[in-house]
């Protein structure tokens, strides 16, 4: 029972909603039938109102028609007594003279209807009865008894035909004014309408002006007068209400006048016009009312001759009678006929109108009743409005609540179904957007937390690679520098110092250009995992950029320890490292900083390691060295020099030096050797060895190797166009600039710029360049190929080994100047340099004893004649302007020379050589 009865309010509900929503209207449908229902009340009052004022102008329409009422409508006709009576004795003639009275009253009667109204019955009734009165006469006048009868018979009908006709055209007058002046009224109270309608009109006149208003008012206040005096007998008493009701009229219109200006000046001049014609009318109306009662008496009185002349004949029908049957009878006084003729009944005239009409113009209550109406309308006008407008903003302003909510970010909000139709559908499509914005946030916060937990592992992944050098992935410089930082945190913390090591592979350059940057990198590669391994066990290691890496230990509580631990470092090098599954072995320098013994911060540690890195690599490869604060000036000088040199360069501040190189065997300048200079601001000459090893350190060696290049062959061309044909210039080349592949071209090229035959230059190389590998040799073949001469520099000296005579294609080598300084002195020095004479004059290699700057040193060479000497004791490095005169002066010098020398006598050869010169 229970679960009936839930179905049942179940069903009802939903039979309740569907009901409500078949019903429910939407904003077009409720605000056409608000809009309706305004309409439909606006309309019925409206009917109302011009209901009431169109009565008023009916019953104004009918009264201003000012015609006698006809006789349906209830009007009074003049009663005329019988001219004879009803019975009495019959006389001879009696038949004529019966007809010819009843013609007189139908005439009569006739007339007074003609009078009353103008018609077509009308006039066709007078005309009858007047025909039928001539008839009578003539029947009478055949009859009379005594002839003497007629001429009062012919004078009174002939009186009362005038009287009747006099009458009738005086009453026509009068209608034609009366009419004239209902049409003028009409007229100006049609204008006035016309004025009132023009203005708003909003249930009937309500927002006419009020002037106008009183016009129309007044207006029908005259007419209302003036159709009541349709009596001419009342003309008189009602024509001054009339006047007075026109006057009132004319104020009226007078005050309304201004207002009515825009009708233009011709609508106010007719307007005035009629007022003028409406009073010259209403005059005379009045007069011909005054005159047509004259004419209705003298009508009147005419028929009572008539009457009186009927009576008389018929006494003399009944005289004659008596006589003709001799019964005399007695003659009286006037019959009762003839009295009855003779006391015609009053009231001739038509009576009152009597009219219809309930109502005038709106009255009070009316009006009352009208504006209660009005009212009404208003309220109910408003409370509709009220109804729509809340109808529609409720629902509006809840949409409008829950956007705000849902801009501000609530996806949660919903509104509240119901209402309009239209504002229903839109609510129910906000609901679905709002639940379809709630699962776009949802997966957008989704991937949003998708996408952040990407670029967090991204930026890991970049925060490491910004942290990791991508080759070796050790710890780049920036990451360096923190754990660097971390690890004198915790020194300071456990009281402790820290080793910092500056690695440099030993000529990494060489071995990177030799077997190419692919193998090179996999050697870094390896490097930096032999670092990696070894430093371990006690700090850690980085790369801070081509092949210098860094190393830091931790935990150091002596100088001692930190030396050993640079040492550890040096000795893993010794194990060779397997690179693209071949054994190489490198060598590294190392420079090393202690904190806090040599510097605070990480930066200055890392300076300092450079610095003793920097005297490391002085000391020759493969070498430890520490930090100490002069290591520190002297890598600021370096940065000094290395930066002045880049000035120089750009400021054309070197210069070059040539110094000559005699032939024993001509006793002349066999070449001279280019030797480069910088003029310092100060105006004094710096020589090789203070800039030109930051300068082979730095790179810069190529440029500043090229413009020796340049300049010494545009000096060797102008000698060779010059005064000197035969000329040979040597030219320093560092392993640097012939490792780098563009350094044949480039001699090749200038040679031809400057069209200079490649046996005008010699190019000199020290042992280093056994170091750069098999290509460098190759280049070496190829200029020897060309006809370029190739010197080995500084022979006798370091590691120089016999075995690159045998491998270099070398064309002359140049003993060092350590070698030459003992020959003179220690015997062991002359055996090596008379050794390495001989040998090469096996080899047939040409051998420049560099250095010799005394004497006795020239005597122990001089024999030797296939040699050239250089040294200060022939000539110091000259200007590029002295170098002929030098040249010129050279032989005598030689001469001097070997005629000074202990044993010049002894050595015939050597005078014969020295003449040529002399007397050449
Ligand atoms: P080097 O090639 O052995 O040049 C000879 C050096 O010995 C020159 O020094 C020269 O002035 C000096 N010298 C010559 N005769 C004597 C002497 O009798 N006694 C003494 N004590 N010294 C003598 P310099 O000009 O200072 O050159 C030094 C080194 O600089 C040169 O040694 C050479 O290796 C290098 N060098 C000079 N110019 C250039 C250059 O243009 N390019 C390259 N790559 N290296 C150059
Ligand atoms: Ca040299
Ligand atoms: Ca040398």
């Amino acid at each position: 029972m229970q679960r009936l009865q839930v179905a049942s309010q179940r069903i009802g509900h939903r039979l309740g909603v569907r009901l409500r929503r078949a019903l429910s209207m939407g904003i077009t449908g409720r605000l056409t039938l608000a809009f309706a229902s305004v309409a439909i009340l606006a309309l019925a009052a409206n009917v109302v109102v011009e209901h009431g004022v169109r009565v008023v102008q009916s019953i104004h329409l009918e009264r201003s028609q000012y015609s006698p009422v006809p006789e349906a409508m209830g009007a009074r006709r003049i009663v005329v007594p019988p001219v004879l009576p009803a019975a009495g004795r019959r006389v001879s003639g009696e038949a004529e003279i019966r007809r010819f009275v009843s013609a007189v009253d139908r005439v009569q009667s006739s007339t007074e209807i003609r009078a009353a109204s103008e018609s077509a019955d009308s006039d066709a009734e007078l005309s009858t009865s007047s025909k039928e009165l001539s008839a009578a006469a003539a029947d009478l006048r055949r009859v009379l008894p005594r002839p003497s009868l007629l001429p009062e018979m012919d004078a009174a009908l002939l009186a009362f035909r005038e009287a009747g006709a006099g009458y009738l055209q005086r009453s026509d007058a009068r209608r034609s004014a009366a009419r004239e002046y209902v049409a003028r009224l009409d007229d100006l109270d049609a204008r006035i309408t016309v004025s009132i309608n023009a203005g708003w009109k909003f249930f009937g006149r309500v927002l006419a002006r009020e002037s106008l208003l009183t016009v129309r008012s007044d207006i029908e206040s005259v007419r209302r007068l003036f159709g009541g005096i349709g009596d001419p007998g009342q003309v008189a008493a009602a024509l001054p209400e009339v006047a007075a009701s026109e006057l009132s009229l004319r104020k009226a219109y007078d005050a309304a006048e201004p207002g009515l200006k825009s009708k233009g000046a011709d609508w106010l001049r007719r307007t005035r016009d009629d007022f003028a014609r409406m009073a010259a009318l209403r005059d005379s109306v009045l007069a011909t009312a005054a005159q047509i009662l004259d004419d209705r008496l003298r009508f009147a009185s005419s028929k009572a001759r008539l009457s009186a002349f009927a009576s008389a004949a018929r006494a003399a029908s009944a005289a004659a009678d008596a006589a003709a049957a001799s019964t005399a009878a007695s003659a009286g006084g006037p019959t009762p006929f003839l009295r009855q003729m003779a006391a015609p009944k009053s009231s001739p005239v038509p009576a009152a109108i009597t009219t219809t009409t309930t109502e005038t113009l709106p009255d009070p209550d009316r009006r009352i009743t009208v504006a209660c109406i009005t009212a009404a309308v208003l309220v109910l006008l408003s409370a509709i409005s009220i109804w729509t407008v809340r109808s529609i903003m409720v629902p509006v302003g809840r949409l409008l609540e829950a956007t705000r909510k849902l801009a501000s970010g609530d996806v949660e909000v919903r509104v509240p179904r119901g209402g309009m139709k239209e504002l229903d559908s839109l609510a129910a499509a906000f609901n679905r957007m709002s639940v379809q914005l709630k699962t776009a946030r949802d997966i957008t916060l989704d991937y949003r937390r998708h996408l952040e937990s990407q670029v967090e592992q991204r930026t890991r992944q970049l925060q490491h690679l910004a942290e990791r050098d991508p080759l070796t992935l050790l710890a780049n410089r920036r990451r360096f520098f923190v754990l660097l930082n971390q690890s004198m945190q915790r020194a300071r913390e456990i009281e402790c110092g820290i080793a910092i090591f500056f690695i440099d592979i030993d000529n990494f350059k060489n071995l990177n250009d030799g077997m190419g940057h692919g193998f090179g990198d996999r050697a870094l590669i390896s490097v930096a995992q032999r670092l990696e391994e070894t430093a371990a066990s006690f700090g850690f290691a980085a790369r801070l950029g081509g092949d210098e890496f860094t190393v830091v230990h931790e935990e150091i509580f002596s100088r001692e320890d930190a030396h050993e631990a640079g040492l550890e470092l040096v000795e893993a090098f010794r194990r060779p490292l397997s690179v693209e599954g071949r054994e190489i072995t490198v060598s590294v320098s190392i420079g090393a900083s202690l904190y806090p013994d040599h510097e605070q911060c990480a930066e200055d540690l890392l300076s300092a390691a450079d610095a003793a890195l920097f005297r490391a690599k002085g000391l020759g490869r493969n070498q430890l060295a520490m930090f100490t604060p002069e290591l520190l000036e002297a890598a600021t000088r370096k940065f000094t020099t290395e930066q002045g040199v880049r000035h120089a360069l750009e400021h054309d501040e070197f210069e070059l030096v040539y110094q000559p190189e005699v032939s024993m065997n001509s006793l002349e300048v066999g070449l001279v050797e280019t030797l480069v200079r910088w003029r310092l601001p100060d105006g004094r000459l710096a020589g090789p060895d203070e800039f030109l090893a930051v300068t082979e350190e730095s790179g810069l060696i190529i440029e500043l190797g090229d413009w020796v290049l340049r300049n010494a062959l545009q000096a060797a061309s102008n000698w060779h166009r010059g005064r000197w044909p035969q000329v040979k210039v040597a030219i320093n080349v560092s392993a640097r600039q012939l490792i780098d592949r563009r350094f044949v071209p480039r001699i090749q090229q200038l040679l031809r710029e400057f069209a200079l035959p490649p046996s005008c230059i010699e190019l000199e190389l020290t042992e280093s360049v056994l170091q750069t590998g098999s290509s460098t040799i190759e280049s070496l073949r190829l200029l020897r190929s060309l006809g370029i001469a190739i010197a080995l520099d500084d022979f006798g000296t370091g590691y120089s080994s016999i075995s690159s005579l045998e491998q270099l294609p070398l064309s002359r080598i140049k003993l060092d100047r350590s070698l030459i300084a003992g020959i003179d002195s220690n015997p062991r020095s002359a055996a090596i340099a008379l050794a390495l004479i001989r040998l090469c004059a096996e080899l047939d290699i040409d051998v420049t004893a560099e250095g010799v700057e005394s004497e006795s040193q020239f005597a122990c060479l001089a024999e030797n004649r296939a040699m050239y000497l250089q040294g200060y004791l022939l000539s110091r490095p000259v200007a590029e302007t002295e170098v002929l005169g030098v040249n010129e002066r050279m032989p005598q010098v030689m001469h001097d020379l070997i005629l000074a020398r202990p044993s010049a006598a002894s050595s015939p050869k050597a005078t014969r050589r020295v003449k040529i010169p002399i007397h050449g």
